[in-house]
C-alpha cells in the first residue's frame, strides 16, 4: 500500500476502498474523476456505490450527528462480502456477471 501514485487505474479495491473518502468529500478532484471513471465502467461498483450513497442519504436524514460505529461495520462487512463474489466468479468472464445469486440460483433446474 502507499505505491498508488504510479498508475492511473483504479481497479476495484482502491474503488471501494475509497467511496466512503469519496462521499466524504475527502479526494482531491484528481481523485474523484479517476473514481468516477471506473464507476462508469464497472457496475458491481456502481451498484456498491449507489448503495451506500443512498444509504448515507438515509441515515443523514435519521440521524445528522453520526452514524452508529456499528451500522458502519455491518455495512463495510456487507460491501466486503458482495464484492469478494464478484471476484472469485472470474472463470466464465460477463456470464454471472449482472446476475443477481436469487437469479443463478432461481435457473437451475429443481
Ligand atoms: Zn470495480
Amino acid at each position: 500500500m502507499g505505491s498508488d501514485h504510479d498508475k492511473d487505474v483504479v481497479d476495484c479495491r482502491e474503488a471501494l476502498h475509497r467511496i466512503y473518502h469519496f462521499l466524504d468529500g475527502e479526494l482531491t478532484s484528481e481523485r474523484r474523476v479517476r473514481i468516477e471513471a471506473h464507476l462508469d465502467g464497472c457496475s458491481p461498483c456502481l451498484n456498491v456505490f449507489g448503495f451506500e450513497a443512498e444509504l448515507r442519504r438515509l441515515v443523514a436524514d435519521k440521524c445528522r450527528d453520526a452514524v452508529p460505529e456499528g451500522l458502519r461495520a455491518r455495512i463495510a462487512d456487507a460491501i466486503d462480502h458482495e464484492h469478494d463474489h464478484t471476484q472469485v466468479d472470474t472463470g466464465p468472464r460477463g456470464e454471472m456477471a449482472g446476475k443477481d445469486a436469487s437469479e443463478v440460483v432461481g435457473g437451475l433446474p429443481a
